[in-house]
């Protein structure tokens, strides 16, 4: 199914991010991990591209089995900086061949090598430009990236919600944000897109933080700010991995709460491949999501 038509069943959508083994690991490393996952209902499971070290290669292959051995929803992420116009459109006819219709359209960030070169009429600049070409191959459901606290190149988030209007406006149906750690960022955005006439659904991204490594890495990449309470935690228990592991999941079970509250159209975890992780959170608000296993609804 189209996620574009999930949003008009259900809300709020529950998804999980997952992304490729990285290289020299076979692709079926990530299988017990999507079996795992898979027995939380997820409304949808996405696979990230090239991000984080991971192949761009297996993208393709891992959302298949997503869809067709599990009859799951799967949403393929896919980069345009570093791929030429004829490789995205290779890319395209895979997807479409193995029916895969839901695509994560992003840019992509630059590269950290020197002397890289993807600019010229063969490459796109922008998701935008990426949106257009996807939209021009007919029925594929689109997602987008967008930023609470704004992307790191932009000067501000006035100018970061222009570009995302222009973007929304080539054809995308439903939007996920980067990871925020302070739901009222969430929602001073949504009102800010609101009042742009983005109308479209936007899933919230929530990351349990499993150690301080992780979250100085994350920080640095994203940008994103870390509130009071927040940082009291990783304070407290900096030197206790096991305890700064605990209050990690709680503050995201926190967060999903205030956000399911709040009335937000989806939450999408970022499961960093921890289906044990993601379980825990999953525990915490079945009954709110509304999603009983049969057992317990017997
Ligand atoms: P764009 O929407 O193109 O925006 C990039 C920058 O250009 C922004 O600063 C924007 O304001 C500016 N801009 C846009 N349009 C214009 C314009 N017309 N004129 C001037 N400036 C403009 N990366 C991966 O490599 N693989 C992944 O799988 C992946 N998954 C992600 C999933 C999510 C949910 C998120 C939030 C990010 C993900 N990323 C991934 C990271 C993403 O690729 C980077 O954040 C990248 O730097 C920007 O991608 P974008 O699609 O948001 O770019």
């Amino acid at each position: 199914m189209l996620i574009k038509d999930k949003f008009k069943n259900k809300k709020p959508l529950i998804s999980f991010e997952i992304f490729p083994p990285k290289k020299d690991y076979p692709v079926d490393t990530i299988y017990s991990t999507i079996d795992a996952l898979k027995d939380l209902r997820p409304d949808f499971i996405s696979v990230t591209y090239g991000a984080g070290g991971s192949t761009k290669d297996t993208t393709v292959e891992i959302a298949s089995h997503i869809r067709n051995k599990h009859r799951l929803s799967s949403l393929a992420h896919l980069t345009c900086l570093t791929s030429t116009k004829d490789e995205i459109q290779n890319t395209l006819n895979s997807l479409k061949k193995k029916g895969v219709r839901n695509i994560l359209a992003l840019r992509g960030d630059y590269p950290q090598e020197e002397g890289w070169d993807y600019k010229g009429p063969n490459h796109y600049k922008y998701a935008r430009d990426l949106i257009s070409q996807i939209k021009k191959n007919g029925d594929f459901s689109i997602g987008a990236a967008c930023y609470p606290e704004k992307h790191l190149e932009c000067q501000s988030l006035e100018k970061d919600l222009l570009n995302l209007k222009e973007k929304v406006d080539a054809g995308t149906d439903f939007l996920i944000t980067q990871l925020f750690f302070d739901n009222e960022i969430f929602y001073d955005f949504k009102e800010k897109t609101a009042k742009l006439g983005i109308d479209i659904p936007i899933l919230a991204g929530i990351l349990p933080v499993l150690s301080k490594k992780q979250i100085e890495k994350i920080t640095s990449l994203t940008g994103c700010s870390l509130p009071k309470k927040f940082l009291r935690i990783l304070d407290r228990y900096e030197y206790e991995p096991q305890a700064l592991k605990e209050a990690g999941i709680a503050y995201a079970i926190e967060q999903i709460i205030d956000l399911l509250s709040w009335g937000v159209d989806g939450v999408h975890i970022y499961t960093m491949n921890r289906p044990k992780t993601t379980r825990r959170i999953l525990d915490n608000i079945k009954t709110i999501r509304g999603v009983l296993t049969d057992e317990e609804a017997s």
